[in-house]
């Protein structure tokens, strides 16, 4: 795909970051017709992913307003996740390399583990070095060639069956896709678990190149 390129003082706009003309709109939640999780009361097939997970809303509007770093975008966070696009550039990571990825993930005191879960979507390589210089919380980063990033399920924001309201909390919660409670959240963000992971020192990476 084709991606613009958006500045903001002077940096690079990440292409998952959301836009401040990017507001979230909250419809009515309402008990699913199956009486087995939510819906919206006024739901489009565009609400739901194929998988039939809710999504919350989101104008798409890149480009308008300001860049809100650090606040990702939910439904381009997913369009990276499921099709492999950088999430700094946009670009299809699987033109440059159809065998590994490169993570780029916050370090907390352990390299990428296996089955690590995620929702960092892939970056490549010149894009983590953009990355880890001028994203604060990526100074501190660990890094992966992953071979095989699994989709495992969504992080979102749960509902309670009983109220029909968000259960309180700041924390996104992580359910697998096989999980029931799944039916019960509306997704902010698609999961990955990474499985064949080989830490890589990203001072060491070729900028230019998939650098095998
Ligand atoms: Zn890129």
């Amino acid at each position: 795909m084709t991606s613009h390129r958006y500045m903001q003082g002077g940096l690079p706009v990440p292409y998952v970051i959301a836009w401040s003309a990017e507001t979230h709109r909250t419809p009515t939640v309402v008990l699913h017709r199956t009486g087995q999780g939510i819906g919206y009361a006024d739901e489009v097939p565009y609400d739901r992913d194929m998988d039939g997970v809710l999504w919350i809303r989101q104008a798409i509007a890149p480009g308008s307003g300001r860049a809100l770093f650090p606040t990702v975008h939910a439904l381009r966070q997913r369009r990276a996740i499921s099709r492999m696009l950088c999430q700094v550039c946009g670009a299809d990571t699987l033109e440059q390399d159809q065998e590994r990825w490169l993570f780029v993930l916050k370090d907390v005191g352990q390299p990428v583990g296996e089955g690590e879960l995620t929702s960092a979507a892939p970056v490549c390589p010149p894009c983590a070095l953009i990355a880890v210089k001028h994203c604060p919380h990526l100074r501190k980063h660990v890094a992966a060639w992953v071979e095989r990033p699994l989709s495992w399920g969504v992080a979102g924001i749960p509902y309670d069956p009983r109220t029909l309201l968000p259960v309180p909390g700041d924390d996104l919660a992580m359910v697998a896709y096989d999980d029931p409670a799944i039916r019960w959240l509306v997704a902010t963000r698609q999961v990955l678990s990474l499985e064949g992971c080989t830490a890589v020192d990203l001072s060491g990476l070729n900028a230019t190149a998939g650098a095998r």
